[in-house]
């Protein structure tokens, strides 16, 4: 069959996809994911693209790794993940790099689709500048934040208007690090 030629829940139902959670499938969660070969795999990467779209507006995700979806094709996750720009779209970042986090850590209130049925607080700088590449293989920057926030010891829930706390988020899970591993659970 030709895989450019299936729809998304073809791919679904091809690759065995679901969610990863600590419960099922925690070797995927907490494996390190891999780098991704620009050069020959990005069609892994586009695919992957249009999974994690598709499983982020079922779930409601504010963001979405690699690690969060299991999937058969790849042996172990691939470093790619699918976060909100500050324009609130949405953009597959393939092997990002976290090039700066500056400012004085604040307390985020935080879920994670493979932390089932949890909240914890986790500690984060307020400042994130990552690079990366699209899925059409160009470098990119993306900042989010401001070194300058700090909330002292008040929580903060948000998440739209503090998407740096989702882009480290995301960028931990490529590590295999869950906020069960870093945070301090409120439920
Ligand atoms: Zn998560």
């Amino acid at each position: 069959m030709d895989k450019d030629a299936l729809t998304v829940h073809e791919m679904v139902e091809t690759y065995g996809v679901r969610i990863a959670t600590i419960v099922d499938r925690d070797g995927w969660v907490k494996t390190k994911a891999r780098e991704i070969d620009l050069d020959e795999e990005l069609h892994l990467a586009k695919d992957l693209d249009r999974i994690m779209r598709h499983m982020k507006e079922l779930y409601k995700f504010v963001g979405v790794s690699s690690n969060n979806i299991y999937w058969s094709l790849t042996q172990v996750p691939i470093r790619q993940i699918l976060i909100p720009t500050t324009e609130r779209k949405y953009i597959s970042v393939i092997n990002p790099e976290i090039l700066k986090l500056e400012g004085q850590e604040n307390n985020y209130v935080e879920a994670c689709g493979s932390v089932p049925n949890k909240v914890y607080i986790v500690r984060r700088k307020p400042y994130v500048l990552i690079s990366g590449y699209t899925i059409e293989k160009e470098r990119i920057e993306l900042e989010y934040g401001s070194k300058d926030f700090y909330a002292g010891e008040d929580p903060i829930y948000s998440s739209y208007s503090n998407p740096e706390w989702v882009i480290q988020h995301e960028m931990d899970h490529l590590d295999g690090i869950t906020i069960q591993d870093k945070g301090a659970a409120l439920i």
